[in-house]
This record gives structure tokens, C-alpha cells and sequence, in this order.
């Protein structure tokens, strides 16, 4: 029998972990981003232009010789607006309007191929993110694409990564983004029930992700993955479990899990503020770890191995996710495009997150970033460590020689806390993080922050 998604009694699924809460930390599911996705928090970033000086310092020194370099590319449209995205995104450009955006990209990759710091180098990774990349036509995807190619060649680049709406997708399209180059191809269904998908807002039902991931299947992309979401408004245990069964039945190379979690700008947190609601329409977080948990066993016993608080592949060896494991690792990201994220040489930067100063800045010859961060070698070494934790496994090794740092002499109190209640423990000169650490390691890494960086939200 079915129960309701905030609902605590189960049978048997709910309370088998047990995991205590942290102090203040309430069980419901409250507004606010939790995902670390880098260090220092974004609301800490600079909007000077003196920070932004910092950005042109570094494109205007040598080339380095030792840091790989990855492109993304953000496509800020889709077919409708979720209501649990957070992101800007357009659902009303036309295809002139998009030809446009796509020119200022471009631009935006020359301007950057000027520059000493990036000219000549050769991508070891390209990312298209958004909103849905796949909601470029062919010709569009082609045009952008060769374009990009001469500005930073991809033949030397080992994965292209490229995120869709399996609503977007017809066969010609997944060929013509095989015979681009797209390595890892990443369909976001979220969740195979029509219901569930209509509920939260998603353009696309199950019949075009079993479509979508036909065709992926038989093109011969080297990897492709799926998005599946815990915990979507009207998710219940049930039908988790048939999800995450049908995700079994289809194969995918990889996996990868997200909790839900309710952003300030999400039409979500917009209705609960009218409604003065303060806990969401959606599973409590203990729910949601226990239908990661029971996902990641389910997994396990189907062959695939657990590689990140998020993430089962079917084949560790084969499958590999260069853009995470390169950008925690202290890769250079060039990233162009609105709302975009990059960094170089130690200096974060995101660009203008509308379309109009987007577009403004790029015709003016300059480079359209709203806010900038220059680390010390302190946050760089914290935020790698963080970043790394997330695998599940990390060598302590590593940061001695990269850094100079002992993470066991820099975060004793920390470690120790951590390792007591469970959660990390040192196997072979590693830190190893247990499934129930994994389940919730957003929020533990927190603990890892400088002081002043605590309690900061990803907004
Ligand atoms: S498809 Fe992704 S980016 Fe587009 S509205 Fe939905 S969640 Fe947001």
C-alpha cells in the first residue's frame, strides 16, 4: 500500500537508519539550497569591478602548464518551467532570439581565446548544461558546436558531456549529438511516473524517456546516464521503488540521484509563501535518505557500484565522469554563456544572470561577468577537500602533497566527531565515507568551512 511522501511510518523502509539530526537541523523540508556545489558559498562573491580586475589578471598571465582546462556551455532555454527549478531559464525565445544567444556565446569564446592564459589550449572536457542544451535544433547544435571547435579544438578533449529533456529528443537529433562528438549523454527523467512528472511542472512524460533512452541505447554513445529525483511532490514509497526498478530494467551506464530540496525561486517556495507554508509539499529529509539508501542497495545487488554520494555506474572501470572528478581535482573551467560558473588560476567568477546584460556586455567587446572570487591557497584546499569527500572516498595523501596540509592536523575536532558518529572512518591512509555520511554529506561538509563561510546558502 502506498503512503503519502511526508509520511514517517513505513513498512520497514522508514527509521531503519536512524540518523540523528544536527543541532537546529529540522526534519521537514524547508526553503533553502543545501547542495555544496563549491567553495567559498556563492553569496560570498564579489560584485566590485576591483574583483573583477583579479579575473583579467589571471587571463592576461602565461599559460599554465600542469592545469587541465574544461568548456561549458550554459543554453538557458527549456520547454516550460519546472517548479522546482531554481535556475533562469527562457521558455518564450524564438528561434532568431536563440540564434542571437548563441552568436553572443560565441563571441563570448573569442573574446576568451585572446587571451594569454587560454590561447592555445585544448579542452580536456566540454560541458553543455542549462536549462536543456537538447532543446537546440540540429542545425543550431551543428553551427555552435564547429564553431566552438575552432576556437578550442576538441581533439584531444576525452568526454563531451551534454544534459537533455527527453521530450526534445528524436533519433536524428541523438545521431547528429553522437556525430558532434557527445561522449556522456545525460537524460534528465527524474522519475518515470506520469503523475509525479505532471505534478512538478516536467515537459516530458515516461513514453518519451523510454523513447529517448531507446534510441540512446542503440546509437553508441559511450556512456549515458539518467537523472532521477528522490522525493518529488506526490512521490511515495511505492512508486520510489518502481522508479528506481524501471531505472534497473533500463540499464543505464550511470546513475545519478538528486534529493529534492526547495530554492528561494522555485514556484514551489513561491506558492508555500503565498499559502504562508513553511514546510514543503514534498518527502522530509530522513524519507528522502531512506529512498537513496534503499535506490543505492537496489543498485548494488542489480551490479552497479556506488561511486558518489549521488552517482551508481554499472562498470567503475569504464564509466567515469570527467567533468566532476577534473573539477574537483582544481581543473580551469571556461565557462561562457548566461548565469554560467567558471574559473581560472584560483579566481571563481559567474557571469550576468539575465539575458539582456548578458547579451549588453558581450557586444561591448567585454567579458559579461556579474561577480568574481579570488581564493587563498586555504580555500582552495578546503573546497577541493570538501568537493572530494562527496566520492566517498579521499586520500589524505593527496592534500599533503598538493597543499602541504594534513586534512587529520588541519580538522581534528572535526574528524574526530565525524568518525565517532559514524560517519568517516581512515582505511589504508584514506577517508572513507559510510553510506549513512554519504546520504546527507551536504550537510556535513558545512562543518569544513571556515567560520566565517558557515551557514551560507548556494544562492
Ligand atoms: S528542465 Fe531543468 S533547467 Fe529546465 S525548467 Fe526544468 S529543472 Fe529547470
Amino acid at each position: 500500500m502506498s503512503e503519502t511522501a511526508n509520511s514517517k511510518s513505513s513498512d520497514g523502509l522508514i527509521d531503519k537508519l536512524n540518523i540523528p539530526l544536527a543541532d537546529g537541523e529540522g526534519d521537514q523540508t524547508e526553503v533553502g539550497n543545501y547542495f555544496v556545489a563549491n567553495y567559498p558559498p556563492f553569496s560570498f562573491w564579489d560584485r566590485e569591478d576591483t574583483e573583477q580586475e583579479q579575473i583579467h589578471e589571471v587571463l592576461n598571465s602565461p599559460s599554465p602548464e600542469d592545469t587541465n582546462l574544461g568548456v561549458y556551455f550554459h543554453i538557458p532555454f527549456c520547454r516550460k518551467r519546472c517548479h522546482f527549478c531554481y535556475f533562469r531559464v527562457y521558455t518564450d525565445k524564438n528561434s532568431n532570439e536563440i540564434n542571437a544567444y548563441l552568436d553572443a556565446g560565441i563571441k563570448e569564446f573569442e573574446r576568451y581565446a585572446q587571451t594569454s592564459y587560454l590561447a592555445g589550449r585544448k579542452p580536456q572536457f566540454v560541458y553543455f548544461g542549462g536549462g536543456t542544451p537538447s532543446y537546440l535544433s540540429i542545425n543550431q547544435l551543428t553551427d555552435l558546436t564547429n564553431r566552438m571547435k575552432d576556437l578550442f579544438p576538441w581533439d584531444e578533449t576525452e568526454e563531451v558531456a551534454f544534459e537533455c529533456e527527453p521530450g526534445t529528443l528524436t533519433e536524428k537529433k541523438l545521431e547528429a549529438l553522437r556525430d558532434i562528438g557527445v561522449t556522456r549523454l545525460s537524460l534528465g527523467i527524474e522519475n518515470f511516473d506520469d503523475h509525479i512528472l505532471e505534478v512538478n511542472g516536467r515537459a516530458h512524460r515516461s513514453k518519451e524517456a523510454f523513447r529517448a533512452l531507446g534510441f540512446a541505447n542503440t546509437l553508441g554513445f559511450d556512456q549515458v546516464n539518467i537523472d532521477l529525483i528522490a522525493g518529488m511532490m506526490d512521490e511515495t514509497e511505492d512508486n520510489w521503488k518502481r522508479c528506481v526498478e524501471t531505472a534497473i530494467e533500463q540499464s543505464p551506464d550511470c546513475v545519478t540521484i538528486y534529493q529534492m530540496e526547495i530554492p528561494y525561486n522555485t514556484t514551489i517556495y513561491k506558492e508555500m509563501k503565498a499559502s504562508g507554508r513553511i514546510t514543503a509539499p514534498v518527502a522530509n529529509w530522513h524519507t528522502k535518505r531512506e529512498w537513496v539508501d534503499w535506490a543505492f542497495d537496489k543498485f548494488q545487488e542489480a551490479g552497479y557500484t556506488v561511486n558518489s554520494a549521488y552517482t551508481v555506474v554499472k562498470n567503475p572501470e569504464t564509466t567515469k565522469f570527467i567533468y566532476r572528478d577534473s573539477l574537483w581535482e582544481g581543473a580551469d573551467l571556461l565557462s561562457a554563456g548566461v548565469a554560467s560558473f567558471g574559473h581560472f588560476g584560483g579566481v571563481h567568477y559567474q557571469n550576468q544572470a539575465d539575458v539582456g546584460p548578458y547579451m549588453t556586455q558581450v557586444d561591448k567587446g567585454e567579458l559579461p561577468i556579474f561577480r568574481s572570487y579570488k581564493t587563498n591557497a586555504e580555500e582552495r584546499f578546503i573546497r577541493e577537500f570538501v568537493l572530494q569527500l562527496k566520492l566517498g572516498r579521499t586520500s589524505l595523501q593527496y592534500f599533503r602533497d598538493k597543499y602541504g596540509v594534513d586534512p587529520e592536523a588541519r580538522f581534528p575536532a572535526e574528524l574526530a566527531s565525524l568518525k565517532e558518529q559514524g560517519y568517516f572512518s581512515i582505511d589504508n591512509g584514506d577517508i572513507v565515507v559510510s553510506r549513512d555520511g554519504l546520504l546527507q554529506i551536504d550537510r556535513l561538509l558545512h562543518g569544513f568551512f571556515l567560520e566565517e563561510h558557515r551557514d551560507a546558502r548556494y544562492t
